[in-house]
């Protein structure tokens, strides 16, 4: 699967955990048309904002993991703020944004395409379709593993979205159930 990157707008990445959204933009920016400072990462924001690499609140006493919930939820809040004035300052810079992040939410989509809007550049969507089989068999291999419960809500939201995001406004929308044979590629700049 060939897909075009337009020269500036955004890309959002959409796909639970593990379906392996930095992986594969890790690869493009090693071997490909990806430079590290396109990629917007909502993991890399949380660590700007908080210090914090990642919160396991899984299985915490009831009375704490009520505070480590919203404490991952305050981290999170002040991280999607923070990405969203980066984002908008590179759209009125006339750059291109690649979007790190589940993007499982509609109102997050929403916003990003918003933000377009108003600048007047391009959103295409990359959809991660990976089963939940393989999703959870990632998982438990993963240094620090989302967690089953984590991983099945995000495939029921998942299979739940999927079927809109295509009428949500996007120049392009590409579905990739396999990272072999894809090859992503830059359009030159008209200007
Ligand atoms: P998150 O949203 O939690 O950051 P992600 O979608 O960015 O997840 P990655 O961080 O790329 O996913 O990968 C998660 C795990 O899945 C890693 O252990 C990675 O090695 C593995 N993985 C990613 N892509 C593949 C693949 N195509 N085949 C097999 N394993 C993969």
């Amino acid at each position: 699967m060939n897909i075009s990157l337009p020269h500036a707008g955004i890309v959002l990445l959409i796909g639970p955990s593990n379906s392996g959204k930095s992986t594969l933009l890790k690869t493009q920016i090693d071997g490909g048309d990806i430079k590290q400072s396109e990629v917007i990462s909502s993991d890399a924001f949380r660590v700007f904002v908080s210090d914090q690499e990642f919160m396991d609140w899984r299985g915490m006493p009831k009375d704490e993991a009520g505070y480590a919930k919203d404490e991952y939820r305050a981290i999170s809040k002040e991280a999607f703020a923070m990405m969203d004035a980066f984002i908008e300052a590179r759209c009125r810079l006339n750059k291109l944004s690649i979007i790190d992040a589940t993007n499982l939410q509609p109102d997050d989509r929403k916003r990003y395409l918003h933000i377009a809007k108003k600048h007047h550049v391009p959103v295409i969507a990359v959809i991660l379709d990976v089963s939940e089989a393989e999703l959870l068999k990632r998982d438990a291999g993963r240094e620090h593993p989302r967690g089953k419960r984590r991983i099945k809500q995000q495939y029921q939201t998942f299979k739940r979205e999927k079927r809109f995001i295509k009428k949500e406004g996007y120049k392009a929308v590409y579905t990739v159930d396999s990272t072999e044979d894809l090859h992503i590629r830059r359009q030159t700049n008209p200007l």
